[in-house]
């Protein structure tokens, strides 16, 4: 996979691209970054990407002219590139998308999977760039940040976890919350077995694997269930399967159903 990012602030990507599980995906190059600056594409003094907006206001937006050449500059390297602008007005990125992106396979001639993420600044883009090259428009959450490049490492680093090779225990990105059921995991806990009055569940401790796989996903259901209701009616999961997994977690004792968050 390679990813094209078109921004004004390479510098913010550098601690996040040679950190943990990404630096280490992006050395053993199971994925590809590079950088392209609209900048580089102004002929003027001050090498202007931005204008005041028509209509009045004090606005600033990021001006066709350098935007363009620097989508297109990345576009004549991959053809097949799908451009992505990140946009607070786009659709919500989530796991499902994190899938659906992941799954769409290149044909041979297309050559490798790449996308160009567009991180705007100032007061946003002039329309006219996203009308003419946006594939996709992907907005990270119902709030306004200053530029796109923390929204680009978000929706990059979610697709860089499900690359093969990327993360260790290949079913984790399965397992994980929003994963393959679209439920929330089940907490997990390490040493020490008991810290300030709080025990490890017990049943974690008994060796008896498939009795720890059931209740895991026992709490997993609850816990959605109480936390995120609507996330369990996307689910698709029965009545009968809650109301087997409620009685499943009666087993467990009270204060081990507080400390799973499945007390009802
Ligand atoms: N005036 C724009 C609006 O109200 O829709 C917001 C512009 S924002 C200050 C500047 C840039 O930050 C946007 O062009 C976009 O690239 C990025 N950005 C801000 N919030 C975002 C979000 N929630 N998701 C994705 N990108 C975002």
């Amino acid at each position: 996979m390679k990813f094209f990012v078109v921004t004004l602030f390479e510098e913010m990507f550098h601690a996040w691209a040679e950190s943990g599980l990404v630096g280490q995906a992006l050395k053993k190059q199971n994925f590809q970054m590079e950088f392209i600056n609209p900048r580089s594409f102004t002929s003027d003094v001050h090498q202007a990407v931005d204008d005041k907006v028509y209509g009045g206001g004090d606005g600033m937006a990021a001006m066709f002219g350098p935007w363009s050449e620097a989508i297109e500059f990345a576009m004549q390297k991959e053809p097949s590139a799908q451009v992505i602008f990140l946009t607070p007005q786009g659709e919500s990125w989530n796991q499902k998308k994190v899938s659906e992106f992941l799954q769409r396979k290149p044909s041979q001639e297309m050559g490798i999977r790449s996308f160009v993420f567009v991180c705007g600044r100032y007061a946003g883009f002039d329309e006219r760039l996203v009308k003419a090259y946006a594939d996709h428009e992907i907005s990270i959450g119902d709030y306004v940040l200053n530029g796109g490049e923390l929204a680009a490492m978000v929706v990059m680093e979610s697709l860089v976890r499900g690359l093969p090779g990327v993360l260790g225990e290949s079913s984790s990105f399965r397992k994980d919350s929003f994963g393959e059921e679209g439920l929330l995991e089940c907490p997990q806990f390490t040493r020490p077995q008991s810290v300030k009055g709080m025990d490890v569940p017990s049943f974690l401790l008994s060796g008896h694997h498939k009795n720890i796989e059931a209740l895991s996903r026992a709490i997993s259901i609850v816990r959605t269930k109480n936390r995120r209701p609507e996330l369990l009616e996307k689910a698709q999961i029965s009545s009968k399967e809650l109301e087997a997994a409620e009685k499943l977690i009666r087993q467990l004792s009270e204060e081990e159903r507080d400390l799973l968050g499945v007390n009802s």
